[in-house]
């Protein structure tokens, strides 16, 4: 049999349209993140340092990663990711290293964007901190955003569930001294998170996305991704015991194949 190899897998660019129900919290994040690393020379021409740390916070699920992701992708900037837990759980020194590291790089690729995951965690309240190994590097990172001069072009974005656990140090002029709030969706948020999901979807004629939306209270932007993956492997199971795993599905049963409302229940 002749087996054909599969297209090279390409990731397309992310672009704002793949983040749902966040509402004028797009425009934030594009006035501080965006606008300054495309443009910095409205930044030089007004006199203003544009911000060199933004912080997005809320619960887990919301979209900060994504949102991080999506804002380096439209502005062209290189991503750069630190872990908070990762990072920290390092050999003694090596955690430094690898921040001085990150940072380097970033300067290197300019324009760039450093996210800092879960950043908490490396940069707890002093009263808080168990160890001395957050305080070194809690101070290593203090020392390299403090470095960083407007013309670097690099913003540092760090993502954190617990804005009030985070050292204050660290919210001073110059530092992350933006903040920007990623909620849980409402009811037309999470319309638009389920249109995103849904979208390379066929879907079923009674599948209605405003009454899905309405009956999803509480749902985050990862629980409505996962509620669309989970409902369309329910629409794939369905149609598992007439197929042949051996054989290819034929184009009939394809075409025929479509995302229910039972599917979404079920799911
Ligand atoms: P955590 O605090 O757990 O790291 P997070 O806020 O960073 O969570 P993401 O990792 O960005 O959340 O979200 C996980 C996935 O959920 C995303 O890759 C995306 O598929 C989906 N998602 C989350 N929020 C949204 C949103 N607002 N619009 C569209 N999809 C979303």
């Amino acid at each position: 049999p002749q087996y054909e190899e599969p297209a090279e897998a390409r990731r397309p660019d992310i672009t704002y349209d793949d983040i749902g129900g966040l509402g004028n919290t797009v425009e934030q994040i594009r006035e501080m993140v965006e606008l300054p690393l495309r443009h910095p020379e409205l930044f030089q021409r007004l006199g203003i340092d544009p911000p060199k740390g933004v912080l997005l916070h809320g619960p887990p699920g919301t979209g900060k990663t994504l949102m991080a992701r999506v804002v380096a992708s439209e502005a062209e900037a290189n991503f750069f990711t630190i872990n908070g837990p990762e990072i920290l759980g390092k050999m003694q020194g090596e955690s430094e290293e690898r921040l001085r590291q990150v940072f380097t790089q970033a300067r290197e690729q300019s324009p760039a964007i450093i996210f800092i995951d879960e950043i908490d965690s490396i940069a707890p309240k002093r009263e808080q901190v168990g160890g001395e190994a957050e305080r070194r590097l809690v101070a290593q990172l203090l020392t390299l955003m403090d470095g960083l001069e407007p013309r670097q072009n690099i913003v540092v974005i760090g993502a954190t569930n617990r804005v009030d656990a985070i050292d204050e140090a660290l919210r001073r002029p110059g530092r992350f001294d933006r903040e920007i709030i990623i909620g849980v969706p409402d009811q037309d948020g999470r319309r638009e998170i389920l249109g995103i999901h849904t979208r390379g979807m066929p879907l079923g004629e009674d599948v209605d996305l405003d009454d899905l939306a309405r009956t999803t209270y509480g749902f985050v932007g990862a629980d409505l991704s996962a509620l669309s993956r989970e409902a369309a492997m329910d629409a794939v199971r369905r149609i598992l015991p007439g197929l042949d795993l051996k054989k290819g599905v034929p184009a009939k049963t394809l075409e025929a194949l479509k995302v229910t409302r039972e599917d979404f229940d079920n799911a």
